[in-house]
């Protein structure tokens, strides 16, 4: 009790309104506002980005281009020139050699005081000009005497906000790092936790981290791995992986309509299937079944590699929101793969009596209107879609289940949207996300901490593993030779067209002309086209002809990245491959291979390949695994796309790496629940120093 009013009573202490600070006026408040900075205290917690080197100046005879350094020289010469714009050039010798310093903004102010004689200590990158080596916009101020004293510390480069220079923000945290001396900012982690982790306090970790000495480890700084750091990320961690875990403990708080399958809908679903579920995908429908059945909202995450067969359990899902009488709704990320959905939804349910709705940005009025009278009526139960779902005007009767697949395409915002149309006389939906993203359990329990898991980590028997083979451009014509054995064997083949920057119309436009030039090297082969732009009419019609077969050869865009499935395609070529990220291949291969046929993935590529491309297709040709290759990604190119995690608020981490720090996470975790049990005071305070108070992740759930 004592413990938690003192907790209290030093929370209150640290809220100092930023204006506090001398020379701070509402204006400047405002402005920091947008770094995050309310409090004074929070003026410790806006990091550097980067640190420079002042403690020592450097020679200019001995100056590199691209080098970041300090120099100090005598003004030789200052002149405005006019060379395409107008500029002040001062050119300016320390003995060792001369410096241009070149300016595009200036007042007449500083040229005046850049009178020639005067001695400047200057800072910034050097490169090469038309005059030798120079600076362009360097930091600088006048030294008076021989030897101005210099930096003492490295110089922190801070994140900037319009109407805060970095001088000026630098000399506010100055004065916040001041005031630690004599108000300590508390330490919400307790010390039996930080010290066994080789952590130092906080009021260390920050001080060293605003002001590194000049013998500090320049590269282990850089890496973000100096203890000071890592401190500091932990805490960051812990802050996220707190909030996820309360917003989860809130969410178990809400009611929720448990579903009794009275009409034995989902068994019967499940018993009618032409395939058994494997045993991972019997697993996750327990664990979805278990969720369903209680008074408390479902918030689960149904994760498993493309293929693995994530549409059968939510099929399942949705089968006992209908037979508990309730609705379920599945929304997709493309009109595509809504339309495909739509239609395998259908086969599996028609035969149990159980009409399927389509709900997608482009259908016409009156199927909308008819759609939407049905489903307001709560006479059509199960529902398929795009975001369209969420839109105005669009009621259902009692929506139980919201389904999200290929969660990593939606924003957080637009499943919230979803939910809210669900939340009725009080009773929250249950809710199934899906994501094919592969991600370790460890991050995944930070970086989904308000989610429950279930992973399906099997995939069907009787896949043979897609073969992947990578060739030149130049062999284009064996590749398309192989188009015809495919298809005389009754096979289809995907052939993806490349991706073109530019814009969207060169990018339908270059496949409907691969289109067409296919179709007349190949007479014998039906081919047919589909990609974002055409009317969904047309769309349709393709993608169903090649789902019956009647389409031989499917050029798309990569509009069929995600989801669709057409188990007789066992030939994908993949045009410009060399421009595509791993994840977005490992998508699009996860097209293929979808039956028991063995199937092929050619990645056509154009000389000559970066290294960063070659490392890329080396990985997708050399493994089919998700998990390895969202690890070779992250090697590749840190945490990116692939881990899916944009989407959640460890997006925004600040000092925080989930990969670089991921040996931290479970300590995290384990800290997470120490202070839920015996600290939970202190867990406000730390959320708001960290993320605010909670505005970044709303109210979730
Ligand atoms: P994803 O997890 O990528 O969404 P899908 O749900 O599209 O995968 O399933 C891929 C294919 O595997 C579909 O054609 C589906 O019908 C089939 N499938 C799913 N589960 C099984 C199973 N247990 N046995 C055989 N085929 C299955
Ligand atoms: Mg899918």
């Amino acid at each position: 009790m004592a413990e938690a009013a003192t907790n209290r009573a030093s929370a209150r202490a640290e809220q100092r309104p930023i204006t506090a600070l001398r020379g701070v006026g509402s204006a400047l408040a405002e402005r920091l506002q947008r770094l995050g900075v309310t409090q004074v205290q929070d003026l410790l917690f806006v990091l550097p980005l980067r640190y420079e080197d002042r403690t020592r100046v450097w020679p200019i005879g001995s100056l590199t281009p691209g080098t970041r350094a300090a120099v100090e020289g005598e003004i030789q010469l200052t002149e405005v020139a006019y060379r395409k714009r107008r500029q002040l050039l001062c050119r300016i010798s320390d003995g060792s050699g001369f410096l241009t310093l070149r300016f595009f903004y200036f007042s007449a102010a500083q040229q005046e005081r850049l009178t020639r004689g005067t001695r400047l200590r200057c800072f910034g990158e050097v490169r090469r000009g038309p005059f030798g080596l120079e600076i362009v916009h360097p930091e600088y101020r006048r030294v008076l005497e021989q030897a101005a004293p210099l930096e003492d510390t490295l110089t922190p480069i801070y994140p900037l906000t319009e109407g805060v220079p970095q001088g000026r923000l630098r000399a506010l945290i100055g004065q916040a790092l001041c005031e630690l001396e004599s108000r300590s900012v508390r330490d919400w982690i307790p010390p039996q936790v930080s010290e066994p982790l080789g952590l130092p306090p906080l009021k260390d970790a920050l001080t060293y981290v605003h002001t590194p000495p000049r013998e500090a480890q320049q590269a282990q700084l850089a890496a973000g791995r100096h203890p000071a750091q890592r401190r500091l990320a932990f805490e960051e961690l812990l802050a996220h992986h707190l909030t996820l875990k309360l917003r989860k403990r809130a969410a178990k708080t809400d009611p929720a309509s448990p579903l009794v399958d009275r009409e034995g809908l989902a068994r019967r679903f499940i018993a009618a299937l032409p395939f058994r579920l494997t045993g991972a995908q019997a697993r996750a429908l327990r664990d979805v079944d278990a969720d369903l059945a209680a008074s408390l909202p479902m918030v689960r995450l149904l994760q498993g590699d493309v293929g693995c067969g994530k549409t059968v359990v939510a099929a399942a899902a949705a089968a006992r929101a209908a037979g508990s009488g309730l609705q379920a709704a599945l929304m997709a990320p493309t009109e595509l793969l809504a339309e495909q959905h739509w239609r395998t939804f259908r086969n599996w349910f028609q035969p149990l009596g159980l009409p399927v709705a389509l709900l997608s940005g482009s259908q016409p009025a009156r199927l909308r209107r008819s759609a939407l009278e049905t489903i307001a009526s709560g006479e059509l139960r199960i529902i398929v879609g795009t975001h369209a779902l969420f839109q105005e005007g669009i009621e259902f009767a009692q929506l139980a289940l919201v389904i999200v697949d290929e969660q990593h395409r939606f924003g957080v915002q637009q499943r919230l949207r979803l939910q809210e149309k669900a939340q009725k006389h009080g009773c929250f939906p249950h809710q199934l996300i899906m994501t094919a993203t592969p991600i370790p359990r460890t991050l995944a329990m930070t970086a989904y901490a308000d989610l429950d898991i279930s992973v399906i980590d099997e995939l069907p028997p009787g896949r043979t593993p897609v073969k992947t083979v990578v060739v030149p451009e130049q062999r284009r014509d064996e590749v398309v030779a192989r188009i015809v054995t495919a298809c005389r064997a009754g096979r289809q083949v995907y052939w993806v067209c490349p991706l073109i920057d530019e814009s969207d119309e060169l990018r339908y436009q270059a496949a409907e002309e691969t289109a067409t030039a296919l179709a007349q090297a190949l007479p014998e082969v039906r081919v047919g086209l589909v990609h974002g732009r055409m009317p969904p009419a047309k769309k349709d019609e393709a993608m169903l002809a090649f789902q019956a077969g009647k389409i031989q050869l499917l050029v798309a865009t990569t509009v069929i990245e995600v989801g669709v499935d057409v188990s007789n395609a066992t030939l994908m070529v993949v045009e410009n491959a060399e421009r595509m990220g791993l994840a977005q291949l490992h998508q699009l291969r996860g097209r293929v291979g979808r039956g028991t046929e063995a199937s092929t993935c050619v990645l056509l590529y154009r000389a000559p390949l970066s290294e960063l491309a070659r490392e890329r297709l080396k990985a997708i040709r050399e493994t089919n695994d998700g998990f390895e290759i969202a690890r070779r990604d992250l090697e590749l190119r840190g945490p990116g796309e692939l881990l899916g995690t944009r989407q959640t608020g460890l997006a925004q981490l600040r000092v925080a790496d989930l990969m670089r720090d991921a040996d931290m996470l479970p300590r995290v975790q384990e800290t997470a629940e120490l202070l839920l049990a015996s600290y939970p005071d202190n867990i406000a305070a730390l959320a708001a120093r960290w993320i605010g108070s909670g505005e970044r992740y709303g109210r979730v759930g």
